[in-house]
């Protein structure tokens, strides 16, 4: 395919309702033809529309390989939420591949979730971190965000995390949790 119109379609995802067709389209040419990965990695961190950045971090959670995590890493800056919590999902995402990435995204999760400032991206990387073997950086900072965060949105899952990371966090909530039943059962 031509690299203009590959172009094309990545322009047209800037539509305000999004055609699906072309996502789809621009799905298949990106696991058959370098360019227009080449191109679509371009348009994540490069495109002018946050919403085509957004869209194109998007193929990379079904369609990405080791090629895009450089890209998908840059994208963690990008000023727009919206693009960085897609960035953060497709970098860590491996049950939505078909070639799971090989690099370890502990660290850089661990990052957004302990400094991005917007609630939702730093949630997002929580919930990645539940989703990556049992790790003590996690634990460590997972612990970190737990006495810092106040929003239940982010908190419930900061806490289901750390019972995957922190064996002693998890011991001593299943403590607490016989606790409170047998109150409840006095009752
Ligand atoms: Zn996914």
């Amino acid at each position: 395919m031509e690299r203009c119109e590959v172009q094309a379609l990545i322009d047209r995802l800037a539509e305000r309702h999004t055609d699906w067709t072309v996502f789809e389209a621009l799905a298949r040419h990106i696991v058959r033809d370098e360019h227009a990965l080449r191109a679509v990695l371009d348009a994540i961190t490069s495109h002018p529309n946050p919403k085509v950045r957004r869209l194109c971090a998007d193929l990379m959670d079904h369609h990405g390989d080791d090629r895009c995590v450089e890209t998908l890493r840059q994208a963690l800056h990008d000023p727009v939420p919206r693009v960085r919590r897609q960035a953060v999902h497709s970098l860590s995402c491996q049950r939505c591949k078909t070639c799971a990435l090989t690099v370890g995204v502990v660290p850089v999760l661990t990052d957004v979730a302990l400094t991005d400032e917007n609630m939702w991206v730093r949630r997002e990387a929580v919930c990645a971190l539940a989703f990556q073997p049992r790790d003590a950086r996690a634990a460590a900072a997972l612990r970190v965000l737990l006495a810092r965060e106040t929003d239940p949105k982010i908190t419930s899952e900061v806490h289901g995390a750390l019972r995957i990371h922190d064996e002693e966090y998890r011991r001593a909530s299943n403590a607490a949790a016989r606790v409170r039943q047998q109150r409840i059962d006095r009752m």
